[in-house]
Formats: C-alpha cells, structure tokens, sequence
C-alpha cells in the first residue's frame, strides 16, 4: 500500500514555510561571529563604526559585543571580561551600550526560526517516512489515507423526521431493532442483511432515511460518499475504505453510509480509456471489508444510488448488499405530508392549503417540497408579511418549478400573440382531454428559464402506471401549442421545440419500450444508451435489423400522425375558445383554471 503520497496542499504549505522562516530569519539580522583579534583591528578604525552594543550575561563579567559599522554589517565576538573593553572603548571616545544579556531569549522573534524549521521537520518526517516511522497501520499520524467518514451528530433525527415513505419506513423497522440489540437477534439466530441499498432519485430523502435510522436506534452514523473516492491518488481510496471499517468496528452497532455508491460500485471493465484502478480498487476493499465482518456483528451499511442499473453486480450478492429499497418521488399523500412537516416551523397564513399545493406538485422530491416553502418563507419576508400566503407558494412554484417570472421582461405585441395562441392551444386539450387533468394556469408571462409562457395542469390522478390512452392525451396536449400557432398564424414558429422534444420521446417509448405498437409487439428495443459506459454499449450494441428500425420507425410515425390529427380536430372544433382566450390573456396575462373554463 503505498501511501506516501504527497498533494499540493501540502506542498504548498512547506513552500510558505520555507519562505516564510527565511524572510524572518533575514529580518532578524545576521551577525558574523570575530575573532579577538578581528575586533581589535576594527576598533582601531573606529571612523567605520556605526555602533557597539555590549551584552554582559548576569553571572560573571563574560558576554559578547556585537558592532554594527556604517554599511550596516553586523559582526559579533564573545567577551571573557567586559568591562576591559568599556574602559577601552570610554578611552577611544567610541559611543556604545551595555545591555543585559537575557538567561533565555524567548521573544517570539529568536524562537519562530526554531519552531518553522521544527515544523518543516515534522512535516517532512510524516510525507517521506510514512507509515514505516509509528509502526506501520497503526501509526495514525502518519495515516493519509485516514477515513473521512465523519460521525455524525445529527442523529437525533428519528422516523417522525421522516414524513411518508410508510412501507420504506416499515421496512427499515427490522434494522432499527437490530441495532439496538443485535444480542437478540443472534440468539435467535436471524439473519440481518449486512447492507442495504436504497435506489431513489436526488432529494427523494434517502440520506434523511439512513439518519434516521441511526437516530431511531441512537448508534452512531458514519457517512461518506463515493464521488470523494474518485479524482484520489492510488491506493488512498481503498485505505480510506479500511479505515472507515476499522473505525466503525470499535464503535458497533454502527451504520456506515455511502452516498452516491455507484462513482465507485460501476460495473467493472467497462467504460473507455484507462485510469479505473482507483475506483476497482476501492470497490474491492469495500467487498472485502464486507464479507470480512460477520452477519451479526451490529454493522449494516447503507448505500445511496439514483442507478442501481449501473451497479456491479459483485455488490449485490449476498451477504453484500443483498437488501434492496425503493425510495420512490411522494404520492400527493406523501407530499402533503411532507409539506405539512415542513410547515411546522413556518407561519402559514388562513389561506394556505397544502393539501392544494400537494395536488399540483406531481414529480416534486422532497428536497423541492421543503425549497418550496423555504422560497415561499423568503418571499414573505422581503414583502414585510406576517404570514405566509398561498400566493406567496405559488409565486416559489413558478420560481422553483418554472423560473421565476418575469414581469420586467419586454415583449413585443406580436410575440405575445402568438405566445397567447400557443398556450392556449395547449390549455384547450388540457381541458378536453379527461386523462390529463384540468387546467391550473395559463400565462404568457415570460419565465427566467426562457419559456415565453406556460400552461400548468392540475392532475387529479395519481396513479403510478400510465395508461396507452393517457400517454396519447399528454402527446396531443403537447402538440397544442403547434396546432393553434398553424391554424391562426400565417406561418409557424421554433417556439414549439419543447414540445416536439416531449412527443418524439413518448411516442420513442412507447414503440420501443412499453411494447404499446401493435405491429412490433412487447420487445425492448431501448438500447438505453449512456455514455459513460460507452464500452459496454458497444459490447451489447445494436441486435436488431435494419428493418426492424425502419418499422420502429414507422410506427412512431404513425402514433404522431394520428395524435396530431386528433388534436387538430379538437382545437377546430374549439376554434371560438382560442380566439376568446387569445384575447383575454392579451389583456391579463394570466388566466385561472376556473376563467378558463368558463370560455366553454
Ligand atoms: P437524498 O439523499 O435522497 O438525495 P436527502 O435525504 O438529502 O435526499 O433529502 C434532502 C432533504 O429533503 C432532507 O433534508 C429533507 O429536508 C427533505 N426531505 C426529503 N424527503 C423527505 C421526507 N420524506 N420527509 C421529510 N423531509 C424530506
Ligand atoms: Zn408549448
């Protein structure tokens, strides 16, 4: 293991040292030691000499005189008697003082050379030495590749910090009693998973999850996190690995947490280009260090991932991390819950309702839920409010969700328009169309993040699967914008490239993934492509025939073609509505869900 690895820092930190103890050593001034006889010479020429300080130590009548001559030279000689030399220099007339020489200088100035040179020292012992000096592993000073897993304090967060998340909390229920008695537990001879992984997009609250747990079963929690292993010298992640094991070891019951586990538990050989070394080697040390502790030993490790797809599959064997949980984004259920936990500590006024804003938040993490309010408290506070308002919550939405809406923005009258058109085109089929929730909002105020509008819906629904019918409904709503821009402008703009984007990838999906295409059937034709593992796609590359691409092809085609055609005929048949609306958003900007639909 090699561990001697110097890094900048340190390096720089010696450079400012060596330059820092010479600057004060020059500053300190040098004095070339003479000879008696030396110094009797240049008291001879005594015209050269600036001045004469004489030292006399307490004791006995030694000491040293130091003379400075008019260059600025400093020469220094020791004195066996001096008063010899006052009387001769009172007899030459040269000017001079006699100072008591201190037993011990222990001013800051005579000491600092020391105690950088020391420094330097110390630090050089440590990078070139190594372990070897302490006695191998066990010399923690000279341990670089100590654990950066912190232990933490912050476990007094419990499950009630926790809000939703029932089954993920159920299921974690098991490791919480563990903890706080594996004796039980082994003598009943049960068998606790060593390490769960807990698979849930950024924000979903897997960290808060793992903390939990710790606090629930008031053990200690020790985190750390995969992306602090890579960009690191060889062979320091691997030690850190060890470390970290070491560490909580001494300290069982205990619960390790990896964050982001797959910048280091990627599938192994895979990706392009060389340099992988450090994160197999960390990898293996983990696995190692995994199947090194016994089942029951009060350990359990937890990893975070958003990719469990990308993971070696060597970490999910037993024994490893053989326990998988699902942390999924909130149910409306959840997010309320979520909002209300949130808002505990917050001033709400009367008329908020989070149960409202749970129901437009579709998609939202737990991290947004919390940023939300925290937009919404700031909001209220620059205004000088004493509570919260739901406007307050729906002006973070549009800021944390949208961008923040920009009044001062100028537009000119005709982008306007067609903006009006666009939006409402798509807010028409939002409000025909049952499988994709009323409208909410429509504006044409432009946002922070350049969209000239937008038009919000209000799901009612939340279901987990998707239907065939409510996939075709979100791609003609998506088309909207375009129909209306074709059927009342002369031409058609590139305001609508969003849109496109959206309806290319769920008609992709559908054909290719959800086998929702009569003609090719339920075959995965995803090649999913991901870059990063570039070497693996290119060892699994492509298993289909040209024509079958050519008919995945087709098919998409035709599911857009018969979407738009569709769409069309709703806005046609609306085209009084469009017009309506058009001009009432001229005028307003921006339209309920409720002035909306009483166009109709
Ligand atoms: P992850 O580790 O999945 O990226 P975190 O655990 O760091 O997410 O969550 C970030 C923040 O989001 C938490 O500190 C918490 O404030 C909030 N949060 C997320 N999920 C929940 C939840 N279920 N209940 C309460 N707060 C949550
Ligand atoms: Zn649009």
């Amino acid at each position: 293991m090699n561990r001697r690895v110097i890094t900048i820092p340190w390096l720089l930190i010696i450079f400012i040292l060596i330059i820092y103890g010479a600057a004060v050593y020059s500053m300190r001034g040098y004095s070339e030691s003479v000879s008696a006889r030396e110094l009797d010479t240049m008291l001879e020429n005594s015209q050269n000499i600036d001045s004469v300080v004489i030292s006399t130590s307490s004791k006995n009548n030694t000491g040293t005189v130091t003379i400075m001559n008019k260059s600025g030279d400093r020469y220094q000689s020791s004195l066996t008697d001096t008063s010899r030399l006052a009387a001769r220099l009172d007899e030459s007339g040269i000017d001079y003082t006699v100072q008591a020489e201190p037993a011990f200088d222990l001013s800051i100035g005579t000491l600092l050379p020391y105690a950088v040179m020391l420094a330097l020292f110390v630090i050089l012992m440590r990078l070139f030495l190594g372990g070897g000096m302490g006695g191998g592993q066990n010399s923690r000073m000279m341990n670089f590749g100590k654990s950066r897993a912190r232990l933490n304090t912050e476990t007094d967060l419990t499950m009630d910090n926790v809000a939703g998340m029932v089954e993920e909390k159920n299921e974690l229920q098991e490791v919480v009693e563990f903890l706080k008695s594996p004796q039980r537990f082994r003598e009943m001879g049960a068998r606790i998973p060593k390490g769960i992984i807990l698979v849930g997009a950024p924000g979903t609250g897997k960290t808060l999850l793992a903390k939990a747990v710790a606090g629930e079963a008031k053990v200690p929690f020790y985190s750390i996190s995969g992306s602090d292993f890579v960009e690191m010298y060889v062979g320091v992640g691997a030690a850190r690995v060890r470390d970290m094991f070491e560490e909580a070891k001494k300290n069982s019951p205990c619960i390790i947490f990896i964050d982001e586990i797959d910048a280091v538990a990627r599938r192994r050989g895979t990706g392009l280009g060389g340099s992988h070394d450090e994160r197999e080697q960390t990898l293996n040390q983990m696995l190692v260090e995994m199947d090194g502790f016994a089942q029951n030993q009060g350990i359990i490790v937890m990893a975070a991932t958003n990719r469990v797809d990308i993971l070696d599959p060597a970490i999910m064997r037993p024994g490893r991390f053989d326990r998988k949980i699902v942390v999924s984004k909130p149910d409306v259920a959840a997010r309320e819950a979520i909002l209300k936990l949130h808002a505990e500590n917050k001033r709400l006024g009367p008329d908020v309702n989070l149960g409202r804003v749970a129901q437009t938040t579709a998609g939202y993490t737990g991290a947004d839920l919390e940023n939300l309010l925290n937009e919404a408290a700031i909001e209220a506070t620059m205004d000088d409010r004493p509570y919260i308002s739901q406007k307050d919550i729906d002006d973070a939405f549009i800021k944390t969700g949208i961008g923040k809406e920009k009044r001062s923005k100028v537009i000119s009258e005709r982008d306007k328009k067609i903006t009006a058109y666009h939006e409402t085109g798509h807010a028409i089929l939002f409000h025909l169309l049952e499988d994709v929730g009323p409208v909410h909002i429509i504006s044409i105020i432009p946002t922070g993040e350049g969209a000239a509008g937008y038009t919000m819906p209000l799901p009612d629904k939340d279901d987990s699967f998707i239907t065939r019918g409510q996939l075709k409904h979100m791609m003609m709503a998506a088309m909207g914008g375009r129909i209306a821009e074709e059927l009342v402008c002369d031409d058609i703009t590139t305001g609508a490239s969003q849109d496109i984007k959206q309806v290319t990838k769920i008609a992709r999906a559908m054909v290719m993934q959800y086998g929702m295409s009569d003609r090719i059937g339920m075959i995965n034709y995803d090649d999913n492509g991901d870059d990063v593992f570039l070497g693996y796609d290119i060892a699994h590359s492509k298993t289909y025939s040209n024509e079958m691409l050519s008919l995945i092809d087709k098919e998409v085609q035709k599911l857009v073609d018969d979407c738009y055609a569709a769409a069309k005929e709703l806005i046609m048949e609306h085209r009084d509505v469009l017009e309506k609306s058009c001009t009432l958003l001229m005028e307003k900007e921006k339209l309920t869900g409720e002035e909306f639909a009483a166009l109709f």
